[in-house]
């Protein structure tokens, strides 16, 4: 099973993705964990990608998609992969589609982790005091909020009429949400 988690800031796609991996046996691609231990590394790659996710700005999709490629293009003993934070723009989309392709990888699910403006900013807060993450503040958060309804959002009509959306109440419980996907996940 191949699935993109898809959500806003906030919407714990991390939390769930973990979850989710670790009962179906899929590899986690988190493109912000990517770029996260790309900066750790002080990798070339790295440099200037940490001025940018400090705005809440979206990286290039070049270096994305170059960090998408070396993850999937190793061996591994998963039964399939869940995109977490990817694709985030329509060209990404068309990236991630021909990738696919080229290796007959076929998405069957796109979760939609659904959350209200309201509660995303006090997530972001409490994971800031948790995890200590730079973006993690409400400054950045409104970018990274803004920049999500622009480029991101539309993304859900695409996958819609794809028929691949699966929308669910990402409010609740960590154990209660995930109980939610597990009963969508159930259906294929
Ligand atoms: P995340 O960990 O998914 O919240 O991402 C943190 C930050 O990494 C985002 O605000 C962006 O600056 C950058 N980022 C993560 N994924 C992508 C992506 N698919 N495309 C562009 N930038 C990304």
């Amino acid at each position: 099973m191949n699935i993109i988690l898809f959500g806003p800031p906030g919407s714990g796609k991390g939390t769930q993705a973990d979850l989710i991996c670790e009962k179906h046996n899929l590899l986690h691609i988190s493109t912000g964990d990517l770029l996260r231990s790309e900066i750790k590394s002080k990798s070339n790659f790295g440099k200037g990608i940490q001025e940018i996710i400090n705005t809440g700005n979206l990286v290039s999709d070049e270096i994305i998609i170059k960090l998408i490629n070396s993850a999937i293009k190793k061996d591994n003993d998963f039964s399939g992969y869940l995109f977490d934070g990817f694709p985030r723009n329509m060209n990404q989309v068309s990236l991630l589609s021909k990738l696919l392709k080229s290796k007959d990888i076929k998405i069957d699910c796109v979760l939609f982790l659904n959350v209200d403006k309201s509660i995303l900013l006090d997530r972001v807060l409490h994971r800031k005091e948790a995890e200590g993450r730079s973006d993690d503040n409400e400054k950045t958060f409104k970018n990274r909020f803004d920049v999500y309804c622009k480029e991101t959002q539309p993304l859900l009509q695409y996958y819609k009429s794809d028929n691949l959306l699966r929308e669910i109440n990402g409010i609740g419980e960590i154990y209660q949400i995930n109980q939610r996907i597990n009963a969508e996940l159930e259906t294929f």
